[in-house]
């Protein structure tokens, strides 16, 4: 079974294209947020064995993404903007970095080997992006390191505009049980330092 992982840059451009083709179709009729998605795995909640896709078109932009806002406009600035600016100071979560980009394992990953992918410029829309190809590829390039390191996981990717743009993974190598669901505390038993030293060398 091909995942996402597999994908070559030109399939994983015409990827891009079609997100940014049919995000430009879904704000012209109305619908002002698309979350774009790929699960992949019974385990992460994949609707279909073969990798794949999702675009859901929304009437209103998620709590999610409002909340990033939200925390933006706290700090007055753009946080993504500084938590990279850190992370590429100290480079103890960077897992790599190119063509404008960083692929890196978030201060406070909620799950093992969590990952984000960011440009380094600062800008709010993906789907008007010319890095939206190379962020799949850099995500594509985070999974085979995953698969290297740990053999092929459950996964969920989404893309998040709004703020930074950015794509998040959530690799599922443990469950949700009932701190995570019930009190919305993460317990992640790999600390985000260990998994980017790992995935670097994978
Ligand atoms: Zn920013
Ligand atoms: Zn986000």
């Amino acid at each position: 079974m091909r995942t996402i992982a597999d994908l070559s840059f030109r399939e994983l451009a015409l990827v891009a294209e079609a997100w940014q083709a049919r995000a430009n179709a879904a704000h012209e009729q109305g619908f002002p947020y698309v979350q774009a998605l790929v699960n992949e795995g019974h385990a992460a909640g994949a609707s279909l064995a073969h990798s794949h896709s999702q675009l859901v078109w929304l009437e209103d932009e998620p709590p999610l993404v409002s909340q990033e806002r939200r925390a933006q406009a706290a700090e007055g600035g753009c946080v993504l903007c500084r938590v990279l600016a850190e992370e590429l100071e100290q480079r103890i979560r960077i897992v790599a970095e190119r063509d404008g980009l960083v692929l890196l394992c978030p201060f406070a990953g909620r799950q093992p080997y969590e990952l984000l992918v960011a440009p380094r410029e600062c800008a709010g829309d993906p789907f008007t992006s010319d890095l939206l190809a190379n962020a799949l590829d850099l995500a594509a390039d985070g999974i085979r390191r995953l698969r290297n390191a740990e053999g092929r996981t459950p996964l969920n990717m989404w893309l998040h505009g709004g703020g930074h743009w950015h794509l998040e993974l959530v690799p599922r190598l443990t469950a949700l049980a009932g701190l995570e669901l019930g009190a919305g505390y993460f317990v992640n038993t790999l600390a985000p330092e260990s998994a980017a030293g790992v995935l670097r060398e994978a």
